[in-house]
Formats: C-alpha cells, sequence, structure tokens
C-alpha cells in the first residue's frame, strides 16, 4: 500500500504522559499497552512504530503542567503544580525531557525551533523519506503559573515556540474550567504584549468564547487553535472548551489554523466513557474538519491537532482508530467528501507548516 501524505500534528502532550503514565513511546504500541495491562479505559495511542504507520513527521510536542488542584495524587515530578515556582521547574523539568529524548534517540526525534532547523529537516525528509525521523516543535500548554513575564524570554530562548496562555482559566482570562462572562483581564493584556514581543505563536485553545474574541483582536502576532472542535456541530456542549462559529472565522481572517481532535466526546457530546465504539466514526471527525472549511471557503485554515493520550486513549476514538497512526484513514474519508489531493494535503501537513514558515525565528534576523 502506497504511503498516504505526511502528517504533522498540532498537539500532543508526550512529555506530560512519559512521565505520568511512565510511557515509553520509542516501544511498540502493544508492548506499551501489555506494561499497563489494567488500564482498559485509556490506553496509549501514541507510540514510534504508529507515527511512522500513519507518516507522522512532525508534532506539536506540548510542555503542560497540570494544576495540582484538578490532577490525583501520586504526582511525578515535573507534571503538577500548586505553586509558581512548581510551575517553572514543571517547564524546565519537560524542556529537560525533551533534549533528553532527542539526545537519547537521535534517529528518532529532533527539536525544531528555527527556519533554519525546519529547512534542514524538511531536506532530511525529502533526501531520506524512509528514516520516519520526527520533528518536535515546543508548546506550552497554559502558563497561568508563570512567575514572571522575565519568563517569557527564558522559555522563549529554550527552544518554545508555541504558548497557550490559558488552560483551567482565571488569572489572563476565562478557560475550560471559569465562568463564561469571564474576559481578558489587563494581567491578561500585559501577558499578550509579552508574548507578542517574544514573536510566540498564539494558541487559543481552552479560551472561553469572549476570551478568546479579545485576544484574537489584540493579539499582534500568528494566531492558532492547536487543538479544537467546532462547538456548533455538538448538541449541549458542557462549557465553551470547542470554538463556537464566530471565534472560528475571526481565526479564519487572521490566516489561523485550528487542530480537530478525534476524542468522541468532542465529536458527540452525548457519548461517554464505555459508550459503544460504533457511536463515533472518522466520518464525524471529517465533519469538523469541513465546517471549518465550509466558514473558509477553503481547505487552508483546519489541520489535525490530536491531544491523543492527553486524557483519553482507546477506547476513547473513532470506531476506525486503534492508534495515531490510523490518522491517515483520514485521506480516504475526505475523498470521499469530495477534497482533492491538494486539499487533503494542506489539512494533512500544508496549513500547520505554513504557520512555522511564518512563526519560527531565523538565525539570520
Ligand atoms: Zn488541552
Amino acid at each position: 500500500m502506497a504511503k498516504t501524505d505526511w502528517i504533522i500534528d498540532g498537539h500532543q502532550d508526550i512529555a506530560f504522559e512519559s512521565l505520568v503514565n511512565r510511557r515509553d513511546y520509542t516501544l511498540p504500541i502493544a508492548k506499551i499497552r501489555a506494561l499497563e495491562s489494567s488500564r482498559i479505559d485509556n490506553q496509549a495511542t501514541l507510540s514510534w512504530d504508529a507515527y511512522q504507520k500513519g507518516n507522522i513527521r512532525l508534532i506539536f510536542s506540548t510542555i503542560f503542567i497540570e494544576p495540582q488542584s484538578h490532577g490525583c495524587p501520586p504526582f511525578a515530578a515535573g507534571t503538577h503544580y500548586a505553586t509558581k515556582q512548581q510551575f517553572h521547574e514543571g517547564v524546565e523539568h519537560q524542556l529537560s525531557f525533551y533534549r533528553h529524548y532527542q539526545n537519547d534517540y537521535p534517529d528518532k526525534f529532533r527539536l525544531i525551533a528555527t527556519q533554519e532547523q525546519l529547512d534542514e529537516f524538511l531536506r532530511d525528509k525529502e533526501d531520506h523519506p524512509d528514516d520516519g525521523l520526527i520533528g518536535l516543535v515546543l508548546l506550552l500548554e497554559g502558563c497561568e503559573g508563570l512567575r514572571s513575564f522575565d519568563d517569557i524570554c527564558i522559555y522563549s530562548e529554550a527552544g518554545i515556540r508555541i504558548i497557550g496562555p490559558v488552560w483551567e482559566g482565571g488569572r489572563w482570562c476565562g478557560g475550560t474550567f471559569s465562568g463564561t462572562a469571564d474576559r481578558l483581564t489587563a494581567e491578561g493584556r500585559t501577558l499578550l504584549r509579552h508574548l507578542a514581543a517574544a514573536k510566540q505563536i498564539l494558541d487559543i485553545s481552552h479560551m472561553n468564547s469572549l476570551s478568546a474574541m479579545d485576544s484574537l483582536e489584540s493579539y499582534q502576532g500568528i494566531v492558532i487553535a492547536s487543538h479544537a472542535n467546532c462547538r456548533a456541530l455538538l448538541a449541549n456542549p458542557p462549557n465553551e472548551r470547542q470554538l463556537d462559529d464566530l471565534t472560528i472565522k475571526r481565526l479564519i481572517e487572521r490566516d489561523g489554523v485550528i487542530g480537530v481532535i478525534p476524542f468522541n466526546e468532542f465529536l458527540d457530546s452525548s457519548w461517554q466513557s464505555r459508550n459503544p465504539r460504533e457511536q463515533v466514526t472518522l466520518r464525524e471527525l471529517s465533519n469538523h474538519i469541513d465546517h471549518i472549511c465550509q466558514l473558509a471557503g477553503d481547505a487552508n485554515h483546519v489541520a489535525i491537532g490530536s491531544d491523543l493520550d492527553g486524557g483519553f486513549g482507546f477506547p476513547n476514538i473513532p470506531l476506525e482508530m486503534n492508534d495515531v497512526g490510523d490518522l491517515r484513514l483520514m485521506e480516504h474519508i475526505l475523498q470521499q467528501k469530495g477534497y482533492h489531493q491538494d486539499e487533503i494535503t494542506a489539512v494533512f501537513h500544508g496549513n500547520w507548516l505554513r504557520i512555522l514558515k511564518k512563526g519560527l525565528p531565523s538565525w539570520k534576523k
């Protein structure tokens, strides 16, 4: 079978999941699952062999430090925080995790933080298509524990290129766990100015509607939603975690890109864990892709941001999927929906690549 078009995945919590669940994603997926056989309701879906199966070659890999109030003990080092200092130590810990990953597996993972590194990676990918090397661009998911704005410079120098300010919500703006009336705060506006000065790509995922609109109006730099679906396609959504149409339209006007998530609960809000898997299929994921394309009038503003293993795994994903590699099946499903190959290429990697080409800094500048 010919390889499908290559994929950029806009969101995976590789460090958090490796540290909290002690998963070694360089092992085959069957082995990872065998090592945690008691976890029948949230099995691993990421692994190096699954990346190869799906031709997934570049990932926005996150640094995520969960507020201790949301997590369940025992906490692994560098994954949870109760104080701002612990948040900072968590960021440093996960940065060091990725540096070790690159050093320990140089033939498997390579960090990408500049335009030149992206060019070199793309050249190598072209010259050695079967090597399977995976590029990692670092994304800080939530910085509500930030010690001071000076840390934005420290994190930028360390290679973080995408920052999503919010996860739970409250300090900078409204988030998934705060009220729908919350908007960007005065401190939040200051944060956005610092992020723009550091030329960070802004990730509005997890913002409530009003905060997303405030941010889209005021942010001077590049804006994306690394992992979010369309609220308009969900009946009775429990919160504002998914994007409403107005936010999607504003993102499109800003030439932004939205990464859609193959999580059953985010595709069908009536679906619950342990419901039959056949109730949700990849066709639902293609509906979210199509909805964004219809709002845009083209296929230039939607991509994949799987978030796989970030709080959900197998069997909480669409029927056709065993692991992340099965995202490749979207090629055929989009073809059936009438999408041309160049549009599928845009969704699979072209749109994220455009964001990286615009957003990564160059050594030369
Ligand atoms: Zn998230």
